[in-house]
């Protein structure tokens, strides 16, 4: 008897993605693609799936990672395939691993979250990036934009000043190089120190090429604090003057003076949606976690060395705790520490539930994935959403959590065929039991597979099954597609 479908998953309670209610069906995947959705019950396939009612889903979209490097030095992508995610977007924060024509000796942070040796720039064109990420495919798809802070770093003798018209006309060359070999925007980090300088026409004026080819633009913004409302500004006017939509990357609002102006900043968004394109991601935990620097730790509650190059044995432990050990002040023993990573406990539950909430907002991890003593959320953040934030304390349904990490997703980014359970769309699925699924991991013990997936599929492969990476690598470098530039 000939089988039907490559694999047959069977009782499943499908959650489509679009935010619709689950209904009860059989999914069969031919090739890369789902192929039927209904009652199968008389077909067979090459691989049988019994869900006995567990959830099946469209495989979850990060939608903000730094995982440029991770798709190649781990191509299994535990960290991410562990908790149910099957495309990550990258390149965030305005740093991304290309183009690199020089490795820059020491790597200048923030650019050494995502390789402090140096080892991984070895890419001198967005294009080399690309070809190696498709000779070489990680388990999971991906969506890439290039950074404008790599771009600086590559384009500039003095960081701490505005780009040259000279420059600008460079580094705008390099995006235009980048949105060719298939990059689907820009990132900025205009918070962090070698982009700190750059104006907002800078920013505008490198952007320009992203117009012509549909593309996004997603910023990391110049201030999540006291000027977190001159900054949404600032992003509106990019995204206006550029004429491409905004997305606003891990939204928050950071220190404890600011503690409930989430409900501000939202009103501020709401109001400059009628007029523009514009979305957000979110992480679904009060600390945030980047490199370590006194300013920093001085505004937090608590702070977590993540990692040191210079002491590595103090990753996982709190600042105040080492500073102790070390018999200095907090400020000296960050200097002893650097160049190293920290987690910091500054924003309010509060507001990252109201974020969460939003129905505009998508989930995404912000993972650093090379760290020693990692925030949790780069193992932990969709199951989190799914089992603390959905089932424990019901700030939303199953169906709008999906919705928040599939379908709105795809629609922002312009992937298509993905984010969503039906007929002709891509096979990324995550299978999962509704009543168990939650993170694992902690502040404490940070590096744990979730709990409650059952099996992760990518393009029609199993890559993650019984707790642990099948070994498949089907992943994909996707392109941005929208209804404008089908037409
Ligand atoms: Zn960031």
């Amino acid at each position: 008897m000939q089988d039907t479908f490559d694999i047959l998953i069977r009782n499943a309670s499908v959650v489509d993605g679009s935010g619709a209610p689950r209904y009860s069906g059989d999914i069969g995947i031919r090739g890369d693609r789902i192929a039927r959705i209904g009652g199968l019950a008389g077909e067979r396939g090459k691989l049988e799936i019994d869900l006995g009612g567990r959830i099946a889903a469209p495989g979850f979209i990060d939608a903000h990672t730094h995982d440029d490097r991770l798709m190649l030095s781990n191509p299994d992508m535990a960290p991410k395939v562990s908790q149910g995610v099957t495309t990550v977007v990258a390149g965030n924060c305005g740093i991304s691993l290309a183009p690199m024509p020089q490795v820059p000796q020491p790597v200048t942070p923030p650019l050494n979250l995502l390789d402090e040796d140096g080892k991984w720039f070895t890419f001198p064109t967005f294009a080399a990036y690309i070809a190696q990420l498709k000779a070489t495919p990680a388990a999971t798809n991906c969506a890439l934009l290039v950074g404008h802070t790599t771009l600086r770093v590559v384009t500039m003798d003095d960081l701490q000043e505005p780009a040259t018209p000279r420059q600008i006309e460079r580094m705008r060359g390099l995006v235009r190089e980048a949105l060719e070999a298939g990059a689907i925007g820009v990132s900025t980090g205009l918070f962090y120190e070698p982009a700190i300088a750059a104006p907002t026409e800078e920013v505008i004026a490198v952007c320009q090429p992203l117009k012509e080819f549909d593309g996004v633009y997603c910023t990391h913004m110049r201030n999540e604090g006291d000027r977190v409302v001159d900054s949404l500004e600032e992003t509106f006017r990019i995204g206006r003057e550029v004429g491409v939509p905004v997305v606003i990357s891990h939204l928050k609002v950071v220190g404890e003076a600011n503690h409930g102006r989430s409900q501000e900043a939202i009103d501020v968004i709401e109001r400059n949606m009628a007029g523009q394109t514009i979305c957000m991601d979110c992480y679904p935990y009060t600390a945030g976690s980047t490199v370590l620097s006194a300013d920093r730790a001085t505004g937090s509650s608590r702070v977590i060395v993540s990692w040191s190059k210079p002491l590595p044995q103090y990753a996982g432990q709190d600042l105040d705790a080492i500073a102790k050990q070390l018999g200095c002040s907090q400020e000296e023993a960050v200097k002893r520490l650097s160049p190293a990573g920290g987690i910091y406990f500054r924003l309010a539950e509060s507001d990252v539930q109201r974020i969460l909430k939003h129905d505009k907002t998508m989930i995404g991890s912000d993972g650093l994935p090379h760290d020693a003593a990692p925030h949790p959320r780069l193992w932990g953040t969709f199951p989190r959403v799914l089992g603390h934030y959905g089932r424990l304390l019901g700030l939303f349904s199953l169906e709008t959590a999906i919705y928040k990490m599939t379908g709105l997703t795809a629609k922002n980014f312009g992937l298509k065929d993905r984010g969503v359970l039906r007929e002709g769309a891509f096979a990324d699925l995550t299978l999962f039991d509704a009543e168990t699924i939650d993170s694992a991991a902690t502040y404490e013990k940070p590096i744990a597979p979730a709990r409650g997936i059952a099996s992760v599929i990518v393009n029609g492969a199993v890559v993650w099954q019984d707790g642990k990476p099948t070994g498949s690598r089907p992943g994909r470098v996707l392109q941005r597609e929208t209804a404008r530039a089908e037409t």
